[in-house]
């Protein structure tokens, strides 16, 4: 059983996140995909409305192999105990490769069976972040077409970031 991993904070997902879940789902038997909170940036969204908006969107994709989860320590310890053997990454630009390479080592040295798959973005979501759509939704802009519907439904409907 192919179990792949595809962590990241997801505060919120967006159409580029829902990108790689489809299409890393095609590359393994499950994918995992892991709300990581360790994060030194505090969250707009708790964990359990990053799950509750991750597992909605999904719908729109159609893809049943992916499991949610939520987590904190070393990745490669998660990935370790949980007989995942690989972790997926997105690719937007070199900002992201550069940043992501070292932790490609370092996950290898941690867990010598653990490999790296690097997804490079769809040119249309390569400048689409969650701090991106933070910062649109502080000052109150359009994040419609950023994030799937129901993100974008869930985040008009309660006001969510408006101005705080
Ligand atoms: P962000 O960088 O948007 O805050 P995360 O920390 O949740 O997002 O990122 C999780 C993973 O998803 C990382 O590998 C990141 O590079 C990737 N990712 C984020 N946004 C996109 C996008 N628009 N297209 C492709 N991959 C993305």
């Amino acid at each position: 059983m192919k179990k792949f991993l595809y962590p990241g904070s997801f505060d919120p997902m967006t159409y580029g996140h829902l990108d790689i879940i489809k299409r890393a789902s095609k590359l393994c038997d499950i994918l995992v995909v892991g709300i990581v909170t360790n994060s030194n940036k505090k969250p707009l969204f708790s964990v359990e409305e990053r799950k509750m908006l991750i597992l909605d969107a999904l719908k729109e994709i159609g893809v049943e192999n992916i499991e949610i989860v939520d987590f904190s320590g070393l990745l490669a310890d998660y990935a370790r105990d949980n007989n995942i053997t690989c972790v997926v990454r997105g690719l937007r630009d070199t900002m992201d490769f550069t940043s992501e390479m070292p932790r490609a080592f370092m996950n290898k040295h941690l867990y010598e069976n653990f490999e790296t798959v690097f997804l490079v973005s769809n040119l249309e979501h390569s400048y689409l972040s969650s701090s991106a759509i933070k910062e649109i939704m502080y000052f109150n802009g359009n994040i419609q077409g950023l994030v799937p519907e129901n993100v974008y439904r869930y985040i008009v409907d309660n006001n969510k970031g408006v101005n705080k």
